[in-house]
């Protein structure tokens, strides 16, 4: 199908920022050209948990329930430190593989009134003589169109080739890296309901997963935060860290884990993606472009948890695009929903050092077992309702290290 010469707003990317932007959008009468590099159904390497925002994001689109229907429901996380001590923490969540719940998110932006085209890959912005985006250069092989715009909106991902084609990126490695596979194993379906996280000193600075999803089959991988360094001459390098290493430590260290990779069958490969975090990296808008979902870093660091942020902030970019006015007001309403929710990613930023340290897992977990009123606290860092780095402040471990109440 070819591409429209116009539209209200052009949305690069068809992940669940720029899905959930594009139907708002379109709900809202304007007309969208929602474009993708991949043709859909399409895999996104992803532990594909959803937690409570996601769920939130989800009702706000119209999809909870079609979601619903295909996912696996889990009740809790359990938390698992480097002694082995383990803490299950309540919640509302889900797992659903991203090639299933990307699709359905497109399905309703699509019948909202958006139009999908791909595969095309976004190459550059159009501007006027003053800078101000006018649109965008689209590739499919040696097919080059462009689509001119009232608005752009990149919702690229991790990526950053799409940020720097833009002018828009600001640091081009990501904030930490995580690989994931899939393993079927009824068996275990039956045992293991909740999904777990991991801390070892052999995982540091990152964890391990495996959450059960739809069919008996599971999501196993690992991460790791911080994976890129500063060199003294501005330039960044990788850590010297192996994630396939991590994966095998992990698979050595955790009982769940070896016996999941052991006696379950292998579905697909083991797949390794950049993280963007803490809603930095990238400016959140220039003349005629809003940057929405991990592009802007909304990931949160710590968990790696990013689905439901990224709606949250297609959302949000679509509301400004919408309530319209000056240039300069669209912006500045879009920006200043990204700066109301970035101290929340802050403190998932400073919580980060339970991956570099492992033993405050213990800490925290040993501490947990004891404390139906932490493992409320914990449950509420889940639902959004309690400060994450709390539990790992200085006075939050001095409270942890006090006689119990
Ligand atoms: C291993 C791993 C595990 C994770 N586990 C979880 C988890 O369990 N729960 C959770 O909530 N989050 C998790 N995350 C984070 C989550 O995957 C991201 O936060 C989320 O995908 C961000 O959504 P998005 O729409 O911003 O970007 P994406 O989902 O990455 O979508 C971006 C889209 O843009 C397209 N695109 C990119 N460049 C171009 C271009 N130049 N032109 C056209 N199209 C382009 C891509 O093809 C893609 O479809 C995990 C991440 C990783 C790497």
């Amino acid at each position: 199908m070819t591409l429209p010469e116009s539209c209200d707003v052009l949305v690069v990317g068809a992940g669940p920022a720029g899905s959930a932007c594009a139907q708002m959008l379109a709900r809202a009468g304007l007309t969208v050209c929602l474009v993708d590099q991949q043709p859909f159904p399409r895999e996104k390497v992803c532990g594909d948990g959803l937690i409570p925002d996601a769920h939130a994001a989800l009702a706000r689109l119209g999809v909870a329930e079609t979601v619903a229907a295909r996912a696996h429901p889990v009740e809790r996380v359990a938390c698992i430190g480097p002694r082995g001590g383990r803490v299950e923490v309540p919640g509302r969540l889900a797992v659903l593989p991203r090639r299933e719940l990307d699709q359905i998110l497109l399905d309703a932006a699509v019948a909202a009134g958006a139009e999908f085209r791909a595969p095309w890959r976004f190459e550059g912005l159009l501007t006027d003589a003053q800078g101000r985006a006018q649109g965008a250069t689209l590739r499919q092989g040696d097919a080059v169109h462009e689509v001119s715009a009232r608005w752009v909106v990149l919702a690229t991902g991790a990526v950053p080739q799409a940020l720097l084609a833009a002018g828009l990126c600001r640091r081009r490695v990501p904030s930490g890296v995580a690989l994931r596979g899939y393993v079927r194993h009824p068996a275990m379906a039956e045992r293991l309901k909740a999904m777990e996280v991991v801390w070892h000193r052999s995982l540091r600075p990152g964890y391990g997963w495996i959450f059960p999803g739809p069919d008996g089959v599971f999501n196993i991988g690992v991460g790791i935060a911080h994976s890129h360094r500063t060199l003294v001459d501005g330039r960044s390098a990788k850590q010297d860290v192996n994630l396939r290493a991590v994966f095998d430590a992990f698979c050595r260290h955790h009982p769940s884990a070896r016996e999941l990779v052991q006696g379950g069958q292998w579905v697909g490969e083991l797949k390794g993606a950049p993280l963007r975090c803490t809603l930095e990296g990238a400016h959140w808008s220039a003349p005629g472009v809003l940057v929405a979902g991990e592009a802007a870093g909304s990931t949160y660091s710590f968990t790696g948890e990013g689905i439901g942020k990224a709606l949250e902030t297609g959302i949000l970019a679509a509301e400004a695009l919408v309530a319209g006015g000056e240039e300069a007001a669209v912006r500045q309403r879009y920006e200043a929903g990204l700066s109301a929710l970035k101290p929340r990613f802050d403190l998932y930023e400073k919580a980060n050092r339970i991956n570099a340290h492992p033993w405050l897992a213990d800490l925290v977990i040993w501490r947990a077992r004891h404390s139906a009123g932490l493992r409320r606290r914990m449950a509420g860092v889940l639902e959004e309702t309690t400060n994450p780095a709390k539990l790992v402040s200085a006075g939050g471990l001095l409270r942890l290290l006090m006689p119990m109440r």
